[in-house]
């Protein structure tokens, strides 16, 4: 025998069982975020390496160790597959004049890729989605993709289990002076640190406070906290937030450590937590990144956007017992050559009249038990049966699949009705 293939390290197949719960968000997804006016864009896998240095920043995790780079053909420049979709949407926004003295708001699905440790809720190759609003300085922008995002998770059913973290990192400005006195701080420690926090106090030292190591945490809770750095624009600024957030209902926690690990982000930043997935509790990311256009070439251009980590969302509905349906409802059973044309051209029939029943039609011959049992497997509420006896009756037996009931017989013209009593449209 020849040897098998197996899928890449990290990068996981979805099988047809599971993706019917990713079709669900995916539906969810789009009826919601077009209920907010924000359009879609579609962007390539691979851009060049430069873009993400330049956006995410040198001295990130993403970009130190994460990113999936190798040299074009003609060895003349150096791609990477996108870790995250900010940099590429900005990048085709200021290429495509779309950000220009104007406000616009976007969105973006599709695969990320990073070289992680792969585990549960963390992947090589996994699929984000996000948003990101240009030309809007003001908070409000800041509570609609909140707003959005916490009705996302009631209709997605995960509300209850998580939360909403926030900080203000300030201006470009006041983070740097607070980025001095966070080190002056730890390099009194610098003995404890571990591995990484060493390496970060001279790449990126805000990024410690983001150290999930339990033996960190002592010297995190003592450091320095930049709210006590911002300088008074960004303070009315988290403030005003805070109170917009608390007027519409919307809990947050103020979380002074929360910084994260890109380096385009001031004043906002959030996440939206869960634990109830161990290491990997952050699903949904986001913050204000007033200066990357402008960094990328583009115009001065306030943003505002956030991503969420989509197998994280789908292992939270699973966790939290959700389940999305993936059965078909109707199977098609036939026996004889004059009863399967028929099934064919009848199923086409009610195809032509709602195509949003899900049915199978049975193929690959075999006795009625032996169809039966495909009908079980299908998981289908109702099998239809066309035999001999039917035909010439102008009728259609019907079995209810997932209950204990007799066999029915109705005639052809009913059907429809029929399946709309019991399946709706
Ligand atoms: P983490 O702290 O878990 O590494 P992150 O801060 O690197 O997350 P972001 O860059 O903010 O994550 O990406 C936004 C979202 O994308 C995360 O909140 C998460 O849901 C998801 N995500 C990030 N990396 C991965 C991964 N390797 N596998 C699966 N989902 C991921
Ligand atoms: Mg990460």
């Amino acid at each position: 025998m020849n040897k098998k293939f197996t899928a890449i390290r990290g990068m996981p197949d979805v099988l047809p069982q599971n993706v019917a719960a990713w079709h669900a968000f995916e539906d969810i997804w789009r009826k919601l975020i077009s209920a907010y006016g924000y359009e879609e864009i579609r962007l390539p896998i691979l851009e060049t390496t430069g873009l993400f240095k330049r956006s995410i920043g040198e001295a990130t995790d993403i970009v130190e160790k994460e990113m999936f780079t190798f040299q074009s053909k003609d060895d003349k420049e150096s791609l990477t597959m996108r870790p995250e979709g900010t940099a590429g949407c900005v990048r085709a926004g200021i290429e495509h004049g779309l950000l220009y003295h104007q406000i616009r708001r976007m969105w973006y699905m599709g695969p990320m890729f990073r070289y992680e440790r792969p585990q549960k809720g963390r992947y090589r190759q996994f699929h984000q989605v996000g948003v990101e609003a240009f030309g809007l300085s003001d908070t409000d922008i800041e509570v609609e993709q909140l707003l959005l995002t916490a009705r996302l998770w009631r209709e997605l059913k995960i509300d209850s289990a998580i939360t909403l973290e926030v900080n203000s990192l300030g201006s470009l400005e006041a983070r740097r002076k607070y980025r001095q006195i966070l080190v002056d701080y730890l390099e009194k420690y610098q003995k404890d640190l571990d591995e990484d926090s060493q390496r970060r106090l001279v790449t990126n030292p805000l990024r410690i406070l983001d150290s999930k190591n339990p033996a960190m945490q002592d010297i995190i809770a003592g450091a320095p906290k930049c709210q006590e750095y911002l300088d008074d624009d960004s303070v009315r600024h988290f403030n005003d937030l805070l109170q917009r957030l608390s007027d519409l209902g919307v809990s947050y926690q103020v979380n002074p450590n929360l910084v994260r690990g890109l380096d385009y982000y001031n004043r906002t930043v959030y996440e939206w937590v869960t634990d109830k997935l161990g290491a990997q509790g952050a699903v949904c990311a986001g913050g204000r990144y007033d200066t990357l256009v402008e960094q990328l070439g583009g115009n001065e251009t306030p943003a505002v956007g956030f991503a969420m980590g989509i197998e994280r969302i789908l292992l939270l509905q699973e966790a939290l017992g959700i389940e999305s349906q993936t059965a078909v409802d109707i199977y098609f059973i036939h026996a004889g050559a004059k009863a399967e044309r028929e099934c064919i051209r009848f199923s086409e029939e009610l195809r032509d009249f709602n195509l949003s029943w899900r049915m199978i039609v049975h193929s690959g011959g075999g006795n009625f038990k032996h169809q039966f049992k495909q009908a079980d497997k299908s998981g289908a509420k109702i099998a239809l049966i066309l035999g001999d006896e039917e035909l010439e009756k102008g009728a259609v037996s019907v079995k209810f699949m997932r209950a204990a009931e007799e066999q029915l017989s109705i005639s052809r013209n009913e059907v429809k009705q029929f399946l709309i009593n019991h399946l709706g449209r």
